[in-house]
């Protein structure tokens, strides 16, 4: 017969379920002596009904009802919701356990949702118009934490919309803590669960070359984003440190591994800032990189970070940018700003708002 073993453990120690990947859950559910198929109906009611409560799982004996909610936490982490004027982005700051504040953020376009998760409180590779380096690291996320902001963000969309899209490009260095990130995106993409195709999902990072080359051999299928920002190492050195241990070349060498392996295009991220990075010269070498890999480039147009002093460039000079690469380049979109007035935007992550 099936039973939980009568533990009453504290609320502390109580694991969140949503840390639980299915079949880790149902070794977990064994241990307490109830039977592995109950993580199939525990992840259907969680990730495809929206049901949290157990008393709610309708097609659970009542005494599991009961004991679920002692092994297993639902609760999710309370976050304070700030809206765009236009309603079509929202940043979500939540407080964690230990009183840590991260943020994420969900884009609405005629097109999809998406919904920008953070993977670390802070980040440790202080890049030079990061207001998110400019933290520091304070921790990682754990899986759950990661899994969380995802349920909340779709709560928050009412889950009227099944058919959003994931990237990693919250507040964190995803790849610097890549146990909990993948740990998290198996859980999102469960068949069982939310059911998240790998295509629906993005990993960016600054470049940490032997995290890539550990992505490709996980086997996820997520898509790869790599922040460039720089067509020269000098330049590159002086935005972003890390390209001071994997410069371009190593990296851009990962990055076209790591799009062969997973059969996808990489993107190409870059933060275009006046006067830095935007002459037509660096225009010709991205282009010429993007060839080579082959990729997309993403043009994101610098967004103002209240301390550091670079400029974005005018419209006009976004403009010519992204017509020299057009005929040049395989791919190239210019990333939309949105939510720049609740520092939502790229980039703007780290408790800048005065609300919060
Ligand atoms: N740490 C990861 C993912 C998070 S940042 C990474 O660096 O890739 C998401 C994207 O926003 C990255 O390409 C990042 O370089 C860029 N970004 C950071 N600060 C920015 C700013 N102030 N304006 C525009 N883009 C910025
Ligand atoms: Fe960290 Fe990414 Fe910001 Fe660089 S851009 S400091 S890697 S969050």
């Amino acid at each position: 017969m099936e039973s939980a073993i009568p533990i009453l453990p504290s609320n502390d120690s109580t694991p969140s379920f949503y840390g639980f990947a299915r079949a880790r859950l149902a070794g977990h559910l064994g241990r307490m002596g109830l039977s592995a198929y109950r993580a199939d109906q525990l992840f259907a009611w969680v990730y495809q009904k929206q049901v949290r409560e157990p008393s709610r799982m309708t097609n659970l004996p009542a005494s599991l009802r009961q004991e679920v909610g002692a092994i297993l936490d639902m609760a999710l982490p309370p976050a304070h919701v700030l809206a765009s004027a236009d309603g079509d982005t929202h940043k979500l700051v939540f407080t964690l356990e230990d009183g840590a504040r991260v943020e994420s953020v969900s884009m609405r376009t005629p097109k999809r949702l998406t919904f920008c998760v953070s993977s670390q409180v802070g980040c440790a590779l202080k890049c030079a118009f990061c207001a998110t380096g400019r933290m520091g690291l304070l921790r990682n996320l754990r899986a759950e934490e990661i899994v969380a902001q995802v349920l909340v963000m779709g709560d928050l969309h009412q889950w009227r919309d099944d058919r959003f899209n994931i990237v990693f490009m919250g507040m964190g260095e995803p790849l610097a803590n890549l146990g909990p990130v993948s740990e998290a995106i198996r859980i999102l993409h469960d068949e069982r669960g939310l059911n998240l195709g790998a295509r629906r999902i993005t990993v960016s990072t600054s470049g940490l070359v032997p995290q890539i080359r550990e992505l490709a051999r996980l086997d996820l299928q997520v898509g790869l984003a790599l922040s460039l920002h720089a067509t020269t190492d000098e330049v590159r050195d002086r935005l972003m440190p890390v390209n001071r241990r994997w410069p371009i070349a190593e990296v851009l060498d990962a990055a076209r591994e790591y799009g062969a392996t997973v059969g996808r295009r990489v993107t190409l991220e870059y933060t275009l800032i006046g006067g830095v990075n935007d002459s037509p010269e660096d225009a010709d070498r991205l282009a010429a990189f993007a060839r080579a890999l082959p990729s997309k480039i993403n043009i994101i147009p610098y967004n103002p970070v209240p301390g550091l002093e670079w400029k974005r460039p005018g419209p006009r000079a976004i403009d010519e940018f992204a017509a020299r690469l057009y005929p040049r380049a395989p791919a190239v979109t210019v990333r939309n700003t949105m939510g720049g007035e609740i520092w939502a935007a790229c980039g703007q992550l780290g408790g800048l708002s005065p609300q919060t």
